[in-house]
């Protein structure tokens, strides 16, 4: 077991967030931010990791496997093998969703289109903008998920999730009862779309202090934390830009400097679990 554990994540969304999750399926500009994505980032993003001979994870909606199969089978045929895992079908917000059959219908057509191009069922699951509605985590069960990785309830140790809380407005939260479904925790200070992703009300952070942030995250853990793992998450469409590339690389160099670090997938840290 390594010191520190380092699980680089990649949501391979291309077009379907930009159809599914934000409204804006009419927009040819956004949907041309996904085909960077496909066309420019992910190569970018594969080339580097092959340089490093890391091994990550990649979240890949049925929709991108779908309607960009050469650009999935390069993350799938890489030598460094890769992972590939659930991200819906169609990248709708779980929350969204009209009725339960229709969340299903979703999570059943992106288990197929996985199945179609690895083989094999996927057993992990990362939610289309991180969140659950109220019938994703027996959902999740139902079909036979070991663990999931959009949740936030600790920072660099997996949990099991719970299911049955309560948060009434006018009463105090009951927490649930523990599934068997591990979490590998996520977190909005380690994802590249809130810091970078040029919207109307954001898009201009300091990229050096992000990735500065990053750095000092990890610093803190191999400090401070027994086998840790630091997970980032990153899209194609926006950590595939120049300037950022080579942030990224600098920030590979400096995670590998220290000793016992192993870079992994989300998949082995679940199953440790
Ligand atoms: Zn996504």
């Amino acid at each position: 077991m390594a010191r520190a554990n380092v699980c680089l994540t990649v949501d391979f969304d291309a077009v379907s967030s930009w159809i599914h999750s934000f409204d804006e399926a009419d927009s040819a500009r956004n949907l041309s931010r996904g085909l960077f994505g496909v066309d420019v980032g992910a190569p970018r993003l594969l080339e580097i990791f092959d340089d490093h001979d890391i091994t990550t994870t990649w979240f890949v909606p049925g929709h991108t496997v779908e309607s960009f199969p050469d650009a999935v089978e390069a993350v799938w045929a890489d030598g460094t093998g890769h992972d590939i895992q659930h991200h819906g079908w169609s990248h709708t917000r779980p929350s969204t969703y009209a009725d339960k059959p229709s969340e299903r219908a979703d999570i059943e057509r992106g288990i197929e289109a996985i199945q179609g191009l690895t083989g094999r069922q996927p057993v992990g699951y990362r939610s289309p903008s991180w969140d659950f509605s109220s019938n994703t985590l027996s959902l999740l069960e139902e079909f036979g998920f070991e663990w999931d990785s959009s949740q936030m309830a600790t920072e660099f140790h997996p949990y099991f999730l719970r299911q049955g809380w309560e948060a009434p407005v006018d009463a105090p939260y009951e927490r649930g009862d523990k599934t068997e479904i591990a979490e590998v925790p996520v977190s909005w200070q380690r994802d590249d779309f809130p810091a970078f992703a040029f919207s109307r009300q954001r898009g201009y952070a300091n990229e050096r202090a992000i990735f500065e942030m990053w750095e000092s995250q990890f610093d803190w853990m191999y400090r401070n934390v027994e086998n840790g793992t630091y997970v980032l998450t990153m899209h194609p469409q926006i950590m595939g830009y120049s300037h950022r590339i080579s942030h990224l690389e600098s920030l590979i160099a400096t995670l590998e400097s220290y000793p016992d670090v192993e870079f992994t997938t989300v998949d082995a840290v679940a199953s440790e679990l």
